[in-house]
């Protein structure tokens, strides 16, 4: 037997096409608060042109999410994948508006290799509330809403139209405004990635399913003819390449900085480059194309995996480390020894979950005790990977005794902060990279007995603190401002090491100026370690302009 209940509130069934149109209103007009807000910034958007053609360009959004969406319109998928897009759009809009970064598929390689700590050095209460209003609750009324299908043959003819339909109007939306739109996009190409939820879906598409994206072929051998060349025999080198995070070039006082974040390599005999320019905005992006002999231009095209500068100085011979005190080597160390110092629970170093990066000097020794004898007696280079000036939470990148500009930025929604406090904690984290450096030079100097020592260090990406409103880093290369793509080099030569390599400080420092990039890295390291090989190119090793003088 049935029962009834005359008084039961009964919700009407709404279609899987309506759910689909809402949906499409919802994630296209309120997931899209940022664009709408930089739209009316931009000086060609202005008076009722301007809002003709915004109306114009919203309908034109409109109408290709709900293109994709209809092609989910089914009982079993349509409601997960709203739920899913509405919550992409809602953690979206945020990043967006906080940062003013935006969402291309390199931003979106970042967040897929982002670790449970970096993630939890970003929530806040805004994070949370936009997240709630833009997408957990549009997702608790759909999924309130029973939904009706038709059989499935009527269902597909339905889902069809629905498509054509959309793409039909957007077309000719497209139509209506296309001499603005062109150049609207030619002009800031940055707005095409900030069209939620479709920079998401098209960056998903990029990673996954657009070939030439992948390279799954077998990774390609390189400097297969590398033999070290050096006049070191007795005292084997001993170069420590430290790859930095996110330090930005004009922030360290011996590029010029106002401010004394460098007072202990200040004292150092070091070498300072004020020109390098990364190889990309992200770690991600920059960290593997700095390790390759491509360079960036090629790098970016390239059609293959090839190994990269560790392979070829370990098949030299040497002895290679890595150590990373951060997210993980994204994929360069696979084939060396490497460890990682995040975790550990050393004391004076580590609170909590989050190690100094001085925690890898003190694993060094022990890990370089592992190392093959017979290598070692060759020479060795070791990476460090900084935890350096990662953000935004930079204040919590130091310790108190380095906290030597005050009051700091402490909430980790830079917008809620004055810009003054945001880049007093910046620069803390500098002067705790300045003490870094310095102790790897104290550590280096102690090795003198045995090894001929050097020290390499860059940064893999800049950072914006405010400039034009922009946070953090990330923007696409062609846009990004100069804060996100100039980083520090500075080198450090043992006096025993400039003299069996020639190269000599003096004249490096006559070079500081010199316009360098990421491209100089890969062979200026296999010059200076005397590696020989085909792959070696002279005129991009900036140590050979100096060797002799
Ligand atoms: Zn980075």
């Amino acid at each position: 037997m049935r029962l009834m209940f005359i008084d039961a509130p009964v919700r009407p069934p709404r279609s899987a096409t309506t759910l689909v149109i809402l949906a499409s209103l919802w994630l296209s007009l309120a997931g899209n608060l940022t664009l709408w807000k930089n739209l009316y910034a931009l000086p060609e958007i202005s008076g009722w042109q301007g809002l003709g053609f915004t109306l114009v360009f919203a309908c034109m959004i409109i109408c290709v999410v709900s293109a994709v969406l209809s092609l989910f319109a089914w009982r079993l998928t349509l409601k997960p994948m709203i739920t899913l897009m509405l919550l992409i759009t809602g953690f979206a809009t945020y990043y967006m508006w906080m940062y003013g970064i935006v969402l291309d598929t390199s931003m979106t390689v970042n967040v897929l290799q982002t670790d449970v700590r970096e993630a939890r050095d970003q929530l806040s209460w805004q994070l949370f509330l936009t997240v709630i209003g833009l997408a957990l609750v549009p997702a608790y009324w759909l999924w309130q809403q029973p939904m009706t299908v038709l059989p499935w043959p009527k269902q597909i003819g339905r889902n069809a139209a629905l498509f054509a339909v959309s793409l039909l109007v957007a077309f000719g939306c497209v139509q209506l405004i296309f001499q603005d739109f062109a150049s609207l996009m030619r002009n800031h190409t940055q707005l095409r990635h900030q069209i939620n939820p479709l920079n998401s879906v098209n960056a998903f598409l990029q990673l996954t399913v657009i070939p030439s994206e992948k390279k799954d072929g077998p990774l390609q051998p390189i400097g297969e003819d590398a033999k070290t060349a050096g006049n070191f025999s007795h005292k084997p080198p001993l170069l420590i390449l430290v790859l930095g995070e996110t330090a930005r070039s004009q922030n360290f006082s011996l590029n010029g900085y106002a401010r004394s974040t460098n007072p202990l390599l200040a004292k150092e005999q070091v070498t300072s480059f004020t020109q390098v320019s990364s190889c990309g905005t992200s770690t991600a992006e920059s960290v593997p194309c700095m390790f390759s002999h491509l360079g960036r231009k090629d790098f970016s095209g390239r059609r293959n995996e090839y190994e990269n500068l560790l392979d070829v100085l370990q098949r030299a011979g040497y002895a290679v480390l890595w150590i990373d005190n951060q997210s993980g080597c994204k994929g360069q160390c696979d084939r060396v020894p490497n460890v990682n110092t995040a975790n550990l629970n050393v004391p004076e170093h580590c609170n909590g979950d989050e190690c100094r990066d001085t925690v890898m000097l003190t694993r060094l020794e022990a890990e370089m005790a592992k190392l093959p004898v017979e290598r070692l007696a060759r020479g060795a280079v070791v990476v460090m990977h900084q935890m350096g000036s990662h953000g935004p939470a930079y204040f919590k990148r130091t310790s108190a005794e380095f906290k030597k500009f005050t009051p700091e930025c402490t909430d980790t929604s830079l917008a809620q902060c004055e810009r003054e406090q945001i880049i007093n904690a910046y620069d803390n984290t500098i002067v705790q990279t300045d003490f870094f450096l310095s102790r790897v030079i104290g550590w280096l100097k102690g090795q003198d007995k045995a090894h001929t020592t050097a020290m390499l260090y860059v940064s893999d990406h800049g950072e914006s603190l405010g400039e034009k409103n922009i946070y953090l880093h990330g923007l696409p290369y062609r846009v990004a401002p100069p804060e996100q793509t100039t980083v520090p080099m500075i080198t450090w030569l043992s006096p025993h090491f400039e003299q069996l390599s020639r190269v000599s400080t003096r004249c490096l420092q006559t070079q500081r100026d010199k316009a360098l990039s990421h491209d100089n890295l890969f062979h200026s390291v296999l010059g200076l370690m005397a590696v020989k090989t085909s792959v070696y190119q002279r005129e991009l090793d900036f140590f050979a302009a100096c060797e002799g003088r």
